[in-house]
């Protein structure tokens, strides 16, 4: 699982990446706010976890005038989605189809476009798209670190709006700034991921070994070690869910 220029750990979310899903962008647009929208997400519990007004490099149509990031609410995302249809009916990957038909009809709704991190090629640049938002930033360890999810942020896709909506201003600094101690540099207990590189194969192969039941059944340490993600806390079966794909 890995995806954009920087190493990507095992974790909740594919890296980012993604395709064109729905494509509603109403020539109308909207007039909606970033509140709507945030209302809207927030009833599919989802959260706007940033946005940003894109420009010619950032792989958009000159179309969209404000790009709205979507990932889990929480606390409460996966008590809501694994009660969805998806997760009922034994077909493969019941969260990106969640994923594409609630954020394909948000998009609707809004007269947006949808676009997803797990569909491609080509993927699309949602690391890049999140720092651009100035509410993500590099961890020490590479990994994205977001001012309220921590290394648990995760996106499950993005809204493509015509309006050039009014964004509050990002936070000055990231968490890392005031983390006392820095634990994600140390906290990988297979020594996998570090400050220097992220070696994928150490990961697996700890992961698939007896000591590796802990990142199974409660998700990566490292990302847990994180104290910026601790009001973004995923339940076991959660980060199971999620490292038994990033296995597979
Ligand atoms: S553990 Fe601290 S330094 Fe590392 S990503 Fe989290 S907030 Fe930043
Ligand atoms: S071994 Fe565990 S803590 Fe280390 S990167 Fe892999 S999942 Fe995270």
């Amino acid at each position: 699982m890995a995806a954009m220029a920087a190493p990507v750990p095992p974790g909740p979310v594919p890296p980012g990446h993604a395709a064109p899903g729905h494509a509603c962008l109403a020539a109308a647009g909207t007039a909606d706010g970033l509140g709507t929208v945030a209302a809207r997400a927030a009833a599919e519990a989802l959260a706007v976890l940033g946005a940003f007004h894109p420009g010619p490099g950032d792989g958009l149509p000159a179309a969209v005038g404000t790009l709205v990031l979507l990932g889990p609410r929480e606390p409460g995302f996966w008590a809501h989605v694994t009660a969805q249809p998806e997760f009922a009916d034994s077909r493969p990957d019941p969260l990106d189809r969640w994923s594409r038909r609630v954020i394909g009809r948000l998009a609707c709704g809004l007269g947006a476009k949808a676009v997803f991190p797990f569909t491609g090629p080509p993927f699309r640049p949602f690391h890049a798209w999140a720092l651009r938002t100035g509410r993500a930033w590099r961890s020490p360890v590479g990994l994205l670190v977001h001012e309220t999810a921590g290394l648990m942020v995760s996106f499950r896709g993005a809204l493509g709006l015509r309006a050039r909506l009014a964004l509050p201003p990002p936070p000055a600094a990231p968490p890392c700034a005031a983390c006392a101690g820095q634990p994600c540099r140390t906290a990988c207990p297979a020594g996998a991921l570090t400050p220097a590189a992220y070696d994928v194969q150490a990961c697996r192969g700890f992961l698939a070994g007896p000591d590796g039941a802990g990142c199974m059944t409660a998700g990566c340490a490292l990302r847990r070690a994180c104290p910026a993600s601790a009001g973004h806390a995923r339940v076991p079966a959660q980060s199971a869910f999620h490292m038994r794909q990033f296995l597979r």
